[in-house]
Parts: structure tokens; C-alpha cells; sequence
């Protein structure tokens, strides 16, 4: 499933794919780089906040350990 996103800052329309309908996680532009915390309900972008470098590396690591906990199920 591949969802649109248009980036807040620069405009530009990115894709996303998607394992389900709903996400929220962050988003990288990848046009200007920026940084977002994305919220997805069926396909449809509810809300885009800006993310820092920080709290994205640390979204990362919270994304690491949940995928490291999903495999041992
Ligand atoms: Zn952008």
C-alpha cells in the first residue's frame, strides 16, 4: 500500500508504503531532508508534525526494539 505525503515545508509529494492503513511513525522528506512525525488513518494523512534530528534517532531506536520484540514474539 503506498500512501502520498506532501511535504509541509517544501511542498513536494513524497510516497510512503505502508504495511497497513494506519501508521504513525516519522517521515523524511526526501526532497529537503525534513524530518516528521506522520500520523496515517486509512490512507489519509491526520496530522504531520515537524521532528527533530534527535527525536527522530530516537524514534528509530523505539522502531528497532519494537521490531526486536515482534520477532520474539
Ligand atoms: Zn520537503
Amino acid at each position: 500500500m503506498i500512501a502520498k505525503i506532501k511535504c509541509p515545508k517544501c511542498g513536494v509529494e513524497g510516497s510512503f508504503s505502508l504495511l497497513e492503513s494506519s501508521y504513525q511513525g516519522s517521515y523524511r522528506c526526501w526532497k529537503c531532508r525534513a524530518l516528521f512525525t506522520i500520523r496515517l488513518e486509512n490512507n489519509e494523512l491526520k496530522s504531520c508534525e515537524p521532528l527533530s534530528q534527535e527525536e527522530f534517532d530516537r524514534q528509530q531506536e523505539i522502531d528497532a526494539l519494537k521490531a526486536k520484540f515482534k520477532q520474539h514474539g
